[in-house]
C-alpha cells in the first residue's frame, strides 16, 4: 500500500522508537530525483520485465529509510 502521508508518520514513528537517525526527506520528496520516495514508480528491469519501485506504508513502519528507492541515492553520506 502506497500513501505519501501516512509513510512519512510511519517512518518518523520508526525512527523514534528504534533510536535510529531519520535519514529521508520530510515530504517524502528525493532532493536527488525530485520524486517522492513513498509514491510507487513503474520500471523496466534489465531483462525486459517491469517492477514498481517505491516504499510503502509498511515498509516505511518497520524498516529505517537509508536512500532513494528510485534513483538509489542514499540519504546517509
Ligand atoms: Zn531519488
Amino acid at each position: 500500500m502506497f500513501d505519501v502521508q501516512k509513510s512519512i508518520t510511519a517512518q518518523k514513528k520508526y525512527c523514534q522508537e528504534n533510536e535510529a537517525p531519520h535519514f529521508a526527506p520530510e515530504s517524502g520528496n528525493c532532493w536527488s530525483c525530485h520524486r517522492n520516495i513513498y509514491t510507487p514508480i513503474e520500471k523496466t528491469g534489465w531483462n525486459g520485465g517491469t517492477y514498481t519501485s517505491g516504499i510503502t506504508v509498511e515498509k516505511a513502519g518497520t524498516e529505517l529509510v537509508t536512500g532513494c528507492p528510485h534513483c538509489n541515492r542514499s540519504y546517509c553520506d
